[in-house]
């Protein structure tokens, strides 16, 4: 039985990400210190993947130049190893009476992942805090799968951490994550992330950058991140490819991803130098018309994007603007 149900699902491939642990990357402290939890719950909830047999990455950097640096690498393992799902692991400080577990995740598909996981931390003990909007949390915008982060409960929290145990947490997130408890392998009632991976990972990584670069769909609306291709996800790649002045017949596929690519490099673009792509991008971000070419006119729209802003107005495109532009 048991090795049957786990036998069909062992190409799966969790990124497991341990918060902080990477200084100058380094936790809260409270009454615990962050990194010592996040390292002994996401030690744990890898290892016991492992055993129940699938592929489990830890995706946390061993060293890092900086903050961002350390939020970049971790991104960087999960995007290069095409893990399926990514989970990183943190715990919550506030003012010592707050409490409880917090899901943090932005797709659809991500938020069919948190919610068996959130729901088993809650059976622990702890208070529900719900599933919350993570739009925010570099990791989780620029993973290319589905991603999560689990706030597991507070370390300021007293109540929290007299209720805290490293093996009950890290059995409730895998239990949430595969459905199978690893105390005793019996599955149970949980997500089942195989229905989840099977979402078209590459179309739910279009639908995330195409939201990043605020691409709307024939309806001016949002896209939905459900890796699902749909009318709206097809309406919005064509509109991006007038942008960016690709080929409309080329739907989606490797010239697209190579156009993404090079405006999210985030090129320093300047009046007079600059051309292509990115370019392009700008033009429509900054509403001039689009010819690719960075003129006088283009160089005034940039100005005024960069007034309404309140950023340095010296019409040249550089980090600052780029951050305002795709954060
Ligand atoms: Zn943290």
């Amino acid at each position: 039985m048991r090795s049957d149900r786990i036998g069909g699902r062992k190409n799966l491939k969790f990124g497991i990400d341990i918060g902080h642990n990477a200084p100058p990357d380094i936790g809260a402290v409270g009454i615990k210190r962050e990194d010592d939890l996040t390292k002994a719950v996401g030690t744990q909830v890898i290892e016991k993947l492992q055993k129940l047999g699938y592929d489990a990455i830890d995706c946390t950097p061993r060293w890092a130049a900086s903050i961002l640096d350390s939020l970049k690498k971790r991104v960087q393992i999960a995007n290069a190893r095409e893990v399926d799902i990514f989970v990183s692991i943190h715990f919550n400080t506030l003012n010592g009476r707050a409490s409880g577990a917090e899901i943090f995740t932005t797709s659809s598909a991500g938020g069919k992942i948190a919610k068996p996981i959130l729901r088993e931390i809650v059976t622990l003990g702890y208070y529900n805090r719900g599933i919350k909007n993570g739009s925010h949390l570099y990791v989780i915008k620029n993973t290319i799968m589905p991603a999560i982060l689990i706030e597991c409960c507070f370390i300021d929290s007293p109540q929290d951490m007299n209720l805290y145990s490293t093996e009950a947490m890290a059995n409730a997130i895998v239990k949430g994550l595969t459905g199978v408890n690893p105390k005793n392998g019996i599955a149970g009632e949980g997500s089942d992330a195989n229905e989840i991976a099977s979402v078209n990972s590459e179309i739910l990584a279009l639908q995330k950058a195409l939201n990043r670069l605020q691409i709307r769909d024939r309806h001016r609306k949002v896209l939905v991140e459900d890796g699902i291709s749909n009318p709206e996800t097809r309406s919005a790649i064509a509109r991006f490819h007038a942008i960016a002045g690709l080929p409309s017949l080329s739907a989606g596929g490797a010239a697209t991803w190579k156009a993404i690519e090079e405006i999210f490099e985030r090129p320093i673009l300047r009046p007079s130098h600059a051309t292509g792509k990115a370019v392009r991008y700008l033009q429509f971000r900054v509403r001039s018309a689009i010819d690719g070419v960075f003129g006088p006119n283009t160089a005034m729209a940039v100005k005024r994007y960069q007034q309404t802003h309140r950023l340095t107005v010296d019409g040249i495109v550089g980090s600052q603007t780029w951050s305002k532009l795709i954060g």
